[in-house]
């Protein structure tokens, strides 16, 4: 089975990929580990990649649906894959089709988790993480008697810099999370619509536990 896999931030996407991935023996291709694994490589593509990272420059979409191409022709996919965080544009959407096309294969589903902007913001603004161990925990996670101590080491300081153990990421303030919804609604729908026309298309609201969404998942894919 090969599936795509699409949601905004904070919407959970992360955890429904590892139930999809473990529980369907899927290969879990994202761009992020496919543009190091590609760098690490040291192969012509790679070292491509490699320039373009080193000059703080984009990948150009040209660049990564070549990636993806020569991704999903490798052995270790045959069985089936996930796709995570590509197509992100119209664009690569529709690369994405012809390139398919070209290696004579398809995708089973596509999967586009949702959730309300205003739940969205609500998740986000509530995670904290830890400067010293680097968990990744909600505010109400926190002793109320003592919120600036980390739960899972009991660091209150950062050894190192000296600052509060417990902080908000700049990716996690309010204003920083509207901008990538829009973004998200704009760009990333775009793809979705594009490839909407083409394969089977799942939209699942991801509110709830991750277990109830995951069993919303379960019931669309059969
Ligand atoms: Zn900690």
């Amino acid at each position: 089975m090969n599936l795509v896999l699409m949601g905004p931030p904070g919407v959970g996407k992360g955890t429904q990929a590892r139930y999809l991935v473990e529980g369907r023996r899927l290969v879990h291709i994202s761009t992020g580990d496919m543009l190091r694994a590609a760098v690490a490589s040291g192969s012509e593509l790679g070292q491509k990649v490699e320039a373009v990272l080193a000059a703080g420059e984009l990948v150009s979409d040209d660049l990564m649906m070549d990636l993806v191409k020569d991704r999903l022709q490798q052995p270790d996919v045959a069985g089936g894959w996930l796709l995570d965080g590509f197509p992100r544009t119209g664009a690569q959407a529709e690369g994405l089709i012809g390139m398919l096309e070209e290696i004579g294969q398809t995708v089973d589903a596509v999967l586009v988790i949702t959730a309300p902007d205003e739940e969205i913001v609500r998740r986000l603004t509530q995670r904290v993480t830890c400067r010293v161990c680097g968990k990744i925990m909600n505010r109400k996670d926190l002793d109320p008697a003592r919120p600036g101590v980390c739960p899972a080491c009991g660091a209150e300081t950062d050894p190192v810099t000296g600052k509060a153990a417990i902080y908000q990421r700049d990716d996690d303030t309010e204003a920083t999370i509207r901008r990538r919804l829009q973004v998200f609604a704009t760009e990333t729908m775009a793809a979705a619509r594009v490839l909407q026309g083409r394969f089977p298309y799942h939209e699942i609201v991801g509110t709830g536990t991750p277990d109830e969404v995951a069993r919303k998942v379960a019931d669309v894919l059969g």
